[in-house]
C-alpha cells in the first residue's frame, strides 16, 4: 500500500509524521525469536486451500451480495471442523465433497460463526480424511461505504449519481467478502465471476474470460485464473468505467477511470510503461501476469491512497489523475511515485509475499526504496535521492521514541498488523536497504534480490530468506548487520570522539552509542570508555571523509572504531547520507563543517542540517549549531534545503504557540518571515512554464510556510486572488491553503459554497478538507460538525476531522470521542484503533495524555493500544521538551537581530 501520509503539504510532513507516523506495539523482547520461530496463524493448520471459484451476484442498489464459493482445498489432518475466517457473512448452506467423487457429498450440520475471532465453522456429522476436497458455500454479506472488503463509492459524474463497487483486502479484509483462508501464508488461485447491472463493466487481477448477457439485461463476466497468490491481492472493481491500454513487452497496460477522466489518466499511464520497463530489468523477471491495470477510485482513505492487487492497482483519484484545473507539479511527482511504489509490491509482496504481517516491511520498506530510486532514475532533475533525507527523518522521529519497535516485530492479531503500516515499516525499511545496498554494492545487491525472488516465486518468506540471498551475492556479512538494525529498536548514534591530523592524514575515533529522545541517559552513557557504553549495540556501517578527500568506509563495531582519512580538514561523518545514524561532532570540527556548508553538496547539507536539529531538539548540541547553519543558506541555495529549514522554522514557531509565548512567538515569526520572504521574492508569484520541478514546489511550501507564519503580506495577497479568481493551477491550491488557514466566517461560508457546487469528486474532497484547515477555533467546530453529515461524502469525513486535528487536536479528539459511534462509521474498522490516538497525537497539553490512555482502556484491548502508546510518548515528548529549546532560540535571535 501507498501511505496517505505522502500526499500531506511536504514542508510540514515531517513535523506531522512526527506525532501521525505512529507505531505499532512497544517493542516486544521475544521478536527475534518469532521472526524464525513457527509460522504464526490464527487459523488451525488442518486444511489447506488450493483453488478458490466465487461466483459474486451484488445488488448494488440496496448494498448487499449473495454469493457462492466453491473452494478447492486439502485436508490435512483428519477432522470434522473445518475453521476459516469470515466476517459480516451469514451462511445458507455449506458441503463437501472429496475431489474425485462428488456423489460423496455430504452438508455441514452446523455452521457457527464467531464475529469476534472473525472466523466461521463447519461441523461435519463424520469426519474428513485427508486428501483432496471441493467445499461449497453459499452465503451472503453487505457492501460497506469505507474501504474494507467489498465496498461501494457514490460520486457525480456530469450532474449523474453513479455507484461503483471496489475491494480492499489488505491486510485481513478478504473475509469480508468470501470465507477462506484469509492468511498471506494460505496461498492459492482464484476464479471470479460477477454480474453486473446494463452498461456497466467490471475489472478484477485478470482479464476477461467470458461476458454473457443475463435475462435482466445486465452481464454476467469471468475472469481468467490467477496465478497463485494470497488472498489480500484479490481485487474487483464494477461500474461505469473507461479504460485505455498501451502495451509494455508482453504486458496489457491499463488505467481505468469513471467516465470522461480517462485523459486525466494518460500520465500515470505513460509513467507506468515506463516503470514496468524498468523494473522488468532490475528484477530479472519479467512481470508474470498478462496485464496490469491500475484502477482509479473517487473518495479517499485517512491511511492509504492505494493498493498493490496483483494485476489491478487500486489508488484514490487524487493519487493518479492530473486535472489540469487543479493539478501542481507536486502532484504529477505524486503520481509516478504511487504508481512505482505500487509496480514494485507486483514483485515485492505479490510474487513473493512475506509469510506473516512480522515481515511487513518486506513488502513496504522495498516499494518505498524502489520508488525512490525509480523517481531517480526516470527524472534524474528532479533530484529525487534529496528526499530520501525527509523520509529517514520520519522514521528516525518514530524510532527515537521509547515506544518504537523493531522493523520485524511480531504480530499477533488484525489490529496489530494494520498499525504495522507506519514509518518504521516504510520508511526506516526503506533506509536500512539503502545503507545495505551501499554497504554491499549496487550491483551485488540486484543480484541477491534477483536469487531471492527468482527462489521464492509464488512462496512465502522470512526477512533471512532474503539475507541469505543477499550474503550470497554479495560475499560481505550483512545478516549481522541487517539482524541488528531489523530485530531491534532504535537509532545508532555515532560520535565523533576524537579528531587529529597527522602526516597529511586525518585520524578519527567513533563511538557509537544510542539517539534517544525520551531516554536521553542512552545518549550520555557514550563516554570515552568502551565499558561504561549503554543502550543498544549496532554494527554500523560508516562512511567518512575529509571534505573534498576521498570517502573511507568502515564498520563501526563493539561501540568503536578508528578511521584514517586522506587529507586534513573538515570531517564529514555519513557522507552521501547513505547511513542509518545520526552524527554528533566536537564542537571544533562542527564549527569547521558548519564554515564550509555552502560548500557541501546538497545531500549532505540537508543531513547535516537534519541531524543538527534533532540532536539539539535532544540536548545533544545547542539549537544555535542548527540556527547558524540555517542563518548560512543563501537565497539561492537548493530548493530542498530552503524546504527543510521553513519546516523546522515552522516547526519553532508552532512550540512557540504551544506554550502561549506570545510576543516571543511574534519576535521568531518576524526572524523567519525575514529568512524566507526573500526567497519566495527570489522564485515570484507566477511562475514561467519551463520553471524547474523543484522550484514549483518550493513556492508552494513556502507560501504554505510564510502563513503559517503569519505574513501580513502574504496573506493579503493570496486573499486578493482567491477573491479576484487569479488562481492558476500551480498556484490554486497554495492560495486555498493559505484563505482557509486565515479565513474568518465568510471566507469560511465561500469556500463552503465552493465545495458543495464541486461536480469533480476529486476536487469536491480537496474542498471539504480545506474547511478543517482554519486557525479559529469556531470555525474548526463548523468543520467538525460538518463531518458528521452526510455532505462532505462517506469517505471524505474521517479525513475532514484529521485536518482540523493537525492545528486543534485537542478539539478534534475531544470531539470524536464526544460523538464516537457516529465518527467510528466514518472509518473502517480495523482503522479505528489507530484513528482516534492519531486525532490526539499532536496534542501539546498534558491533559491529552490522561484521555489517550482513557481511550484505550475504554475501547481497545491491551494488544491493539501500540498506536495509543506512542500518541502518548509523543505528546509526552512534546510537552516536556517542546519548549526546552525556545530559551537558547530567544537569546541567538536576539544576538542576530537585524
Ligand atoms: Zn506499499
Amino acid at each position: 500500500m501507498t501511505s496517505s501520509l505522502s500526499s500531506l503539504p511536504r514542508l510540514t510532513l515531517c513535523v506531522l509524521l512526527a506525532a501521525l507516523g505512529l507505531p505499532a506495539v512497544a517493542a516486544p523482547a521475544a521478536s527475534t525469536a518469532n521472526a524464525i520461530g513457527l509460522p504464526t496463524t490464527q487459523l488451525p493448520r488442518s486444511a489447506s486451500p488450493t483453488h478458490y471459484d466465487i461466483a459474486l451476484r451484488p445488488d448494488m442498489a440496496n448494498a448487499r451480495f449473495s454469493a457462492v464459493a466453491t473452494i478447492t482445498l486439502d485436508v490435512l489432518q483428519p477432522t470434522r471442523v473445518l475453521t476459516m475466517n469470515a466476517a459480516g457473512l451469514a451462511f445458507d448452506r455449506a458441503s463437501i465433497h472429496t475431489a474425485t467423487a462428488a456423489a460423496d457429498e455430504i452438508t455441514a450440520t452446523r455452521i457457527v460463526g464467531n464475529e469476534e475471532q472473525q472466523t466461521v465453522s463447519l461441523h461435519f456429522a463424520r469426519p474428513l480424511a485427508p486428501g483432496g476436497y471441493q467445499l461449497r458455500i453459499a452465503y451472503r454479506g453487505a457492501i460497506g461505504d469505507q474501504a474494507a472488503g467489498l465496498f461501494y463509492l457514490d460520486y457525480d459524474n456530469g450532474g449523474r449519481k453513479q455507484r461503483a463497487l471496489y475491494t480492499q483486502f489488505e491486510n485481513s479484509e478478504a473475509r469480508r467478502m468470501f470465507p477462506g483462508w484469509d492468511e498471506p501464508a494460505y496461498k492459492a488461485t482464484f476464479a471470479l465471476e460477477v454480474a453486473v447491472p446494463a452498461g456497466q463493466t467490471a475489472v478484477s487481477n485478470m482479464p476477461l474470460q467470458s461476458d454473457s448477457a443475463l435475462p435482466d439485461g445486465g452481464r454476467l463476466l469471468r475472469f481468467a485464473t490467477t496465478p497463485r497468490m494470497s488472498t489480500y491481492l484479490l481485487f474487483l472493481a464494477a461500474g461505469d468505467f473507461e479504460r485505455a491500454t498501451v502495451r509494455e513487452g508482453g504486458t496489457e497496460l491499463g488505467v481505468v477511470t469513471q467516465r470522461g477522466a480517462l485523459p486525466q489518466a494518460r500520465f500515470a499511464l505513460d509513467a507506468s510503461r515506463a516503470v514496468l520497463r524498468d523494473y522488468n530489468d532490475y528484477f530479472g523477471l519479467p512481470y508474470p501476469l498478462p496485464k496490469l491495470d491500475n484502477v482509479a477510485a473517487p473518495g479517499r482513505h485517512q491511511f492509504f491512497s492505494a493498493m498493490e492487487n496483483w494485476g489491478a492497482i487500486f489508488t484514490f483519484e487524487n493519487a493518479i489523475l492530473l486535472d489540469p484545473a487543479i493539478s501542481t507539479q507536486a502532484d504529477r511527482q505524486q503520481a509516478l511515485l504511487v504508481a512505482a511504489h505500487e509496480i514494485a509490491h507486483q514483485w515485492f509482496g505479490d510474487l513473493v509475499t512475506m509469510r506473516w504481517w512480522d515481515d511487513l516491511w518486506l513488502n513496504e520498506g522495498f516499494a518505498s526504496w524502489m520508488e525512490s530510486r525509480t523517481m531517480q532514475r526516470l527524472h534524474p532533475e528532479w533530484h529525487w535521492e534529496l528526499n530520501n533525507i525527509g523520509s529517514r527523518e520520519a522514521a528516525m522521529d518514530q524510532d527515537a521514541l521509547s515506544s518504537s519497535h523493531p522493523v520485524v516485530q511480531h504480530i499477533a492479531t488484525v489490529e496489530q498488523a494494520n498499525q504495522a503500516f507506519d514509518s518504521i515499516t516504510y520508511q526506516k525499511g526503506e533506509a536500512v536497504i539503502r545503507m545495505l545496498e551501499d554497504y554491499v554494492g549496487s550491483e551485488a545487491w540486484r543480484d541477491g534480490v534477483r536469487a531471492y525472488l527468482g527462489r521464492h516465486a509464488y512462496g512465502n518468506t522470512v526477512s533471512d530468506d532474503l539475507w541469505r540471498a543477499m550474503e550470497q551475492a554479495a560475499h560481505k556479512p550483512v545478516t549481522a548487520i541487517a539482524h541488528d538494525f531489523t530485530l531491534q529498536t532504535g537509532v545508532p548514534l555515532i560520535r565523533l570522539a576524537d579528531v587529529a591530523c597527522r602526516d597529511g592524514a586525518t585520524h578519527l575515533t567513533l563511538t557509537q552509542s544510542e539517539f534517544s529522545k525520551d531516554q536521553p541517559a542512552k545518549a550520555q552513557a557514550a563516554g570515552a570508555t568502551q565499558g561504561a557504553l549503554k543502550g543498544t549495540h549496532w554494527r554500523v556501517p560508516v562512511v567518512a571523509q575529509t571534505l573534498g578527500g576521498a570517502r573511507v568506509s568502515t564498520v563501526v563495531a563493539g561501540g568503536r572504531a578508528s578511521v584514517s582519512l586522506p587529507g586534513c580538514g573538515a570531517v564529514l561523518l555519513n557522507a552521501g547520507q547513505a547511513g542509518y545514524y545520526r552524527s554528533l561532532y566536537t564542537p571544533g570540527a562542527l564549527a569547521a563543517l558548519s564554515a564550509s556548508f555552502a560548500q557541501l553538496p546538497t545531500l549532505d547539507q540537508l543531513g547535516l542540517l537534519a541531524d543538527s536539529w534533532a540532536l539539539s531538539q535532544a540536548g545533544l548540541q545547542p539549537a544555535s549549531a542548527w540556527l547558524d547553519l540555517a542563518d548560512r543558506a543563501r537565497p539561492d541555495a537548493a530548493p530542498q534545503v530552503w524546504s527543510r529549514i521553513g519546516g523546522v522554522l515552522v516547526e519553532i514557531q508552532q512550540a512557540y504557540r504551544n506554550t502561549a509565548q506570545t510576543e516571543a512567538q511574534a519576535r521568531f515569526a518576524r526572524y523567519a518571515r525575514g529568512r524566507l520572504a526573500p526567497v519566495l521574492a527570489r522564485l515570484g508569484w507566477d511562475a514561467a512554464p519551463d520553471v524547474a520541478a523543484q522550484d514549483a514546489n518550493l513556492r508552494a511550501e513556502l507560501i504554505a510556510a510564510l502563513s503559517a507564519l503569519n505574513d501580513p503580506g502574504l496573506i493579503t495577497e493570496a486573499r486578493r486572488r482567491f477573491v479576484e479568481g487569479q488562481m492558476p493551477p500551480t498556484l490554486r491550491r497554495a492560495i486555498l491553503g493559505v484563505v482557509a488557514e486565515h479565513a474568518d466566517a465568510a471566507d469560511w461560508d465561500r469556500l463552503h459554497a465552493l465545495a458543495r457546487a464541486e461536480t469533480s469528486a476529486m476536487t469536491r474532497s480537496e474542498l471539504y478538507d480545506l474547511l478543517g484547515a482554519s486557525d479559529d477555533p469556531a470555525l474548526a467546530r463548523r468543520a467538525l460538525q460538518l463531518a458528521l453529515t452526510e455532505e462532505p461524502g462517506a469517505t471524505s469525513s474521517a479525513t475532514l476531522i484529521s485536518r482540523v486535528a493537525v492545528k486543534h487536536p485537542d478539539l478534534a479528539f475531544d470531539f470524536a470521542l464526544a460523538h464516537r459511534t457516529e465518527v467510528e462509521a466514518k472509518v473502517d474498522p480495523t482503522s479505528r484503533s489507530r484513528y482516534f490516538p492519531q486525532l490526539g497525537s499532536l496534542s501539546a497539553d498534558p491533559a491529552m495524555v490522561a484521555k489517550l490512555q482513557a481511550y484505550g482502556r475504554s475501547y481497545l484491548p491491551p494488544e491493539s493500544r501500540g498506536d495509543v502508546h506512542a500518541a502518548v510518548a509523543a505528546v509526552q515528548y512534546r510537552v516536556k521538551n517542546g519548549a526546552a529549546r525556545l530559551p537558547e532560540i530567544g537569546a541567538w535571535l536576539a544576538a542576530h537581530e537585524r
